[in-house]
Formats: C-alpha cells, sequence, structure tokens
C-alpha cells in the first residue's frame, strides 16, 4: 500500500490553490461554465480523459480510472454556488457580483481533483475502477437527479457503479471530524404553494365578503398540528411557512391570501402522508371560511438515505485512518435535503460530513455570506475518498 498520509500531504498545497481559484468564480446551477473549464483543464494537466456534459447538464464532467473489470466505485463533488453577496473579507472572495461559494462547493469540488490526481499517481494499484462525478446544480436544480437520468451510474456513461461516496464540509464540526449514520441522514425537501380564494370587501363590512387572509392565517396555524398530531412522535417533520402575501391596504380585505411553504421528512410513508395531510387541512380551512382554495406541490429532493453496510464501510475508514476520536456517529439526521439522496436511489453508498470550523467556536453557518470551506478540511476530505477507494472490496 502506498503511503497515502504523505500523498494527500503533498496534493494538500495545489488543491488549496484549486480551491481559491473556484471560490473567486463562483456559478449559478447549470451555469457553472468557467467552474467546468477549469475541472477539464486540471484533469487534461493530471491525463485523466473525461466525458464533459451530459444531456441537461453540459456543465457536467464524468472521469474513470482504475480496472474497469473491477468493482466500480463513484465519488462526488458538486459544483455550483448561491446567489449571495460575499461578506468574507478573504483574498480570494468572490469576483462574481452576487454569486457565493456560501456552501463550500469549491471545497468539495478542489477536494475531489486532488483525489483524483492522487489516485491516479496510484494507478495500477487501485483495487476497483474509480468514477468521479463532478456535478452542477446541487442547489435546487436537482442536478444529482440530471446525472442518474443520463446514465452515469447504470453502465451507459462510463462502466456501471457499484457503490457511490459524497461529502459535505460541516461547520457544527471541528476540523478533522467526521460523521454520518447509517439510514436516514437527511430530509425531503418538497415545497406546496395554497392560496385561498375569498371575496374582497371593505374592510369595514366583512360580512360582505369572505376573507381569505383570515383563512390562510388559520392555516399557517393549523399546519403545525401536522407534526404533533399525525407524525409517529419517534419520527421527525417540518413544516416551515416562509411567504405569506396578500393584501394592499388596511381597509381593504383582498381576494387572495397565498402561503408557500417546505415540508421535511425523512422516508417516503412520512412524505406521503405530509402531503396528504397539508392539503387536506388547508382545503377543509378553506371550505369552513367559505373560500375556494388552489393548490399545489412540488416535489423537491428524496430523503437522502444511506445504505447501512456503506455507512459501516465510511466509520470504519474514518475510525482506521483518522483515529477512533475522529469519527462521530450522527445521533440523528438533519432536516436538511441534498440531491446525493438520487444516486442513493439507484445504488448503495454513504453520504458523510467533514468538520470545518476551525476551533470549538461557532462557525458560520452553510448559505452565510461569511461562510467558508476551511482548507485544512480538504486533506481530510482527501483522505476519507483515497482510503474509501483504496480499501475497497467490492
Ligand atoms: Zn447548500
Ligand atoms: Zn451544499
Amino acid at each position: 500500500m502506498p503511503d497515502l498520509y504523505r500523498l494527500i500531504e503533498s496534493q494538500h498545497p495545489r488543491t488549496t490553490q484549486l480551491r481559491h481559484r473556484l471560490h473567486q468564480i463562483p456559478e449559478l446551477g447549470f451555469e457553472e461554465v468557467k467552474t467546468a473549464a477549469m475541472i477539464r483543464a486540471e484533469l487534461d494537466r493530471i491525463g485523466i480523459a473525461y466525458v464533459g456534459g451530459v444531456p441537461k447538464a453540459p456543465t457536467a464532467t464524468i472521469a474513470w480510472i482504475g480496472n474497469t473489470n473491477k468493482p466500480c466505485i463513484a465519488l462526488r463533488a458538486d459544483i455550483d454556488a448561491l446567489p449571495i453577496t460575499e461578506q468574507t473579507g478573504l483574498p480570494y472572495a468572490s469576483t462574481h457580483l452576487g454569486r457565493m461559494h456560501a456552501c463550500g462547493h469549491d471545497g468539495h469540488t478542489s477536494t475531489l481533483l486532488g483525489v483524483a490526481e492522487i489516485l491516479k499517481s496510484i494507478e495500477k494499484e487501485l483495487p476497483v475502477c474509480v468514477r468521479f462525478l463532478w456535478q452542477p446544480a446541487e442547489e435546487g436544480g436537482g442536478g444529482g437527479n440530471v446525472l442518474c437520468q443520463a446514465g452515469v451510474l447504470d453502465g451507459r456513461v462510463g462502466p456501471k457503479v457499484d457503490a457511490i461516496f459524497g461529502l459535505h464540509g460541516w461547520p457544527g464540526m471541528p476540523v478533522g471530524i467526521v460523521s454520518t449514520r447509517p439510514g436516514e441522514l437527511l430530509a425531503a425537501t418538497d415545497t406546496f404553494t395554497a392560496t385561498f380564494v375569498g371575496k374582497g370587501c371593505h374592510g369595514a363590512f366583512p360580512h360582505l365578503g369572505r376573507d381569505p387572509i383570515v383563512a390562510a392565517a388559520e392555516a399557517v396555524v393549523n399546519l403545525q398540528q401536522f407534526v404533533s398530531r399525525e407524525m409517529d412522535p419517534t419520527d421527525s417533520a417540518v413544516v416551515t411557512i416562509g411567504v405569506f402575501h396578500a393584501g394592499t391596504a388596511t381597509n381593504i380585505i383582498p381576494d387572495r391570501a397565498k402561503i408557500e411553504g417546505t415540508a421535511r421528512t425523512l422516508n417516503e410513508p412520512a412524505r406521503k402522508l405530509i402531503r396528504e395531510s397539508v392539503e387536506r387541512r388547508c382545503r377543509g380551512i378553506a371550505t369552513a371560511s367559505g373560500c375556494e382554495l388552489e393548490f399545489t406541490w412540488e416535489p423537491g429532493y428524496p430523503p437522502t438515505i444511506n445504505d447501512p453496510k456503506m455507512a459501516d464501510y465510511v466509520a470504519r475508514i474514518a475510525t482506521q485512518t483518522l483515529g477512533e476520536t475522529r469519527f462521530i456517529p450522527a445521533a440523528r439526521p438533519v432536516m436538511g435535503g441534498e440531491d446525493f439522496a438520487y444516486y442513493l436511489e439507484k445504488v448503495p453508498g454513504c453520504f458523510f460530513l467533514v468538520g470545518v470550523s476551525p476551533t470549538q467556536a461557532p462557525y458560520p453557518p452553510l448559505h452565510s455570506d461569511r461562510y467558508d470551506f476551511t482548507d485544512a478540511a480538504l486533506a481530510v476530505g482527501m483522505r476519507m475518498f483515497v482510503e474509501l477507494a483504496m480499501n475497497f472490496r467490492g
């Protein structure tokens, strides 16, 4: 076995430099043109062939190395950024106005480039075929689903994938720590819109109209009862109304009131239940108020559910290579979502979290305009991916 620790140490400066360059050119989902060009230039330099783009995702980059007759594992990095104006004041801050790598995908992308270079240098010793996926549009565009549909796992683009791994920098944990759990890790991210259509009138004569604001307000409160009265108390769900639009003046009852929300659940039965309940509750309240209801449900990402065996494998690799105290089993899932879920619906795999907080002190959260993926965590991510590839036995 090559000295992987030393390989990673010597790769770290290059990976850091790449991350800083990526950090300066954040691009939104499916628009990652400069980012993809940088990824492909690096692969050219390393000498790895790649597929540049798949149907509906021209900015995706897919490559593979090693023995294609052996089991194939995929390592995935998301490459997109967010519509946020950066406030970090870093020397390598975003040069794209109103765009920022506030979720640390620059860290994920550069980590995977470092891993590609290291594994390429020891390609003959690889016990597996390794597939690299640089995926666009994680932040809402469902790029993971687009890549699955394009056949990046099932053998239509490159060899068939047997297992998949992905990571996310995690500001809630110090650098050096890795965490995950078997089964449910992250939530489904469904959204809904409910418009209560009443009858507008003068605010002093409510009996002449049908007030949609009162109905919608009642729905906002009532929807919380789904979690407390319909979900199994030991299971988790969230209903959050983040948008409430109605009215123009204090003395007018408007015709319409619209609420929009997100519904987070951790498994398909709960997902079905919440959808049915949210619509039923809104409809009941609309009827009781003499209003009509316009209701739409937008399925978001599925829940991210780790394969138990693959989660155990990640835990074992982290414990063996980083140390006993460096792996912390996640006691509970997190109600955020990830389009890595789509891959896990197709093949067994594991998504894990890598600490990025330089100290125990609070670090800016994901999607904050002050968030920055910590460079020291690049080495931890590279170590995990490289070891997962070198120790995989199918
Ligand atoms: Zn994000
Ligand atoms: Zn992210």
